[in-house]
């Protein structure tokens, strides 16, 4: 057996329950451990690996450019960060972008531009509509932004300013409006990740479009986790026309190379100037290159198209499969973003997928997360129905 991490983790800090397997390497769908043994990749790193693993645009942009330039400083002209940029604005409508180096910082620059940009319109003392069951990462801005009463446990004092309402809720947001004059922006997902793969009713998100327009506020949508063509559309809120005044973006853009990236259009654009926001490696040319490189093959490769089919045939197939199983509550997902909800807490399940060579994560304790490469072909999507239903029906006692 390998040495688990049990054995090997006493000089890390405490801050994941590792599961007792550590990964050697990796070929597209496919992960091999240290014991050789092969795992078919259900998660991607969490919708970070959309092109697989080792893959040869990511190697040869990592090399090519590590052998060239990899940092210099945002003080000087950075020629990848510009390329990345004009190819991302233009994929996004928007106007410009600030690079950070995770999906929290991208939040941060978000949440520093709504705030910069409410105080530069006299709004003293500005507040953001954020959601219950939302996740934006760990940081103290976007934790206190976060949905979830563990993330920010034992971290207080929170950071003020922001107000919650439930998720897909409309009307919530209305009394919100009405009581809370100092509201400057929502912050939401177009489909709750962490939050159990929640897709809100198809007018969610373009009445909140209506509301921000009539109230002045910025519409933020954070797609760190939907973006990148995970939903089988670039952006998930391409599925409903619903434009947004900013854009955040990190896990599928560099394959597992750090970056992040705010996006933003028309006043929101230019709301940063030279002092109020930056980062010493946000931006440099080695994470830039290869956020090109992912760009690229998302397109040539069609990823898009392919995380749509393989989608709606991986959620047929477990509507298919799944249909007879009692404890299954529901089976819903957007392109390869897919949730399969069960009656009770499934944590277990984890493990046992693990043991038998898939990686699957379980999140909001019942829901069955799969985020798997959008690479992915029929015959692994066809394994990886079979084997889960397999255990799903274990699990259940439904065998
Ligand atoms: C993962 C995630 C984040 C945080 O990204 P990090 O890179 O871990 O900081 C923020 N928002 C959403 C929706 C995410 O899925």
């Amino acid at each position: 057996m390998t040495p688990g991490p049990d054995a090997m983790s006493e000089p890390l800090m405490a801050t994941y329950k590792r599961l007792p397997v550590t990964f050697a390497r990796g070929d597209g769908v496919w992960l091999w451990d240290t014991d050789g043994k092969r795992y078919l990749d259900a998660l991607s790193g969490i919708a970070v690996c959309g092109l697989g693993h080792a893959h040869p645009a990511v190697r040869d942009a990592l090399c090519e450019q590590a052998g060239q330039l990899i940092h210099t400083s945002n003080l000087y002209g950075i020629a990848e960060q510009e390329r990345l940029g004009a190819m991302l604005t233009e994929r996004a409508g928007m106007d410009r972008v600030f690079f950070a180096n995770s999906g929290a910082e991208a939040n941060e620059a978000a949440i520093k531009l709504a705030r910069l940009h409410a105080h530069r319109r006299g709004v003293e003392n500005p507040a953001i509509l954020v959601t219950e069951g939302s996740f934006h990462g760990r940081t103290l801005a976007t934790l206190s932004a976060t949905g979830n009463r563990k993330v920010q446990a034992g971290f207080e004092p929170l950071v003020q300013g922001f107000v919650r309402v439930p998720y897909d809720d409309l009307d919530a947001v209305e009394i919100a409006a009405e009581n809370r004059p100092n509201i400057v922006a929502i912050l939401v997902e177009p489909i709750q990740g962490e939050g159990g793969i929640r897709l809100p009713a198809d007018d969610y998100l373009p009445r909140l479009r209506d509301l921000c327009d009539r109230e002045g506020w910025l519409l933020i949508f954070d797609e760190i986790q939907t973006g990148m063509g995970r939903t089988g559309r670039f952006f998930a809120h391409e599925h409903v026309a619903a434009i947004p005044d900013v854009i955040t973006l990190a896990k599928g853009l560099g394959n597992g190379v750090p970056i992040g990236a705010c996006l933003a259009r028309g006043a929101a654009a230019e709301v940063l100037t030279p002092g109020s926001h930056g980062s010493t490696f946000g931006g440099n040319p080695l994470a830039c290159r290869v956020g090109r490189a992912v760009l690229q093959t998302i397109d040539a490769a069609n990823l898009v198209e392919n995380a749509a089919r393989q989608g709606a045939y991986l959620l047929n197939a477990f509507r298919e499969s799944l249909r007879h199983v009692n404890g299954v509550s529901e089976i819903r997902g957007r392109g390869l973003m897919i949730g399969i909800e069960l009656d009770r807490p499934c944590a277990e399940l984890v493990p046992l997928a693990l043991a038998a060579g898939l990686l699957i994560n379980v999140t909001a304790e019942r829901v069955i997360r799969l985020l798997p490469p959008l690479i992915l072909e029929q015959p692994e999507a066809d394994q990886l129905v079979r084997e889960l239903t397999h255990l799903i029906e274990g699990f259940l006692g439904n065998a």
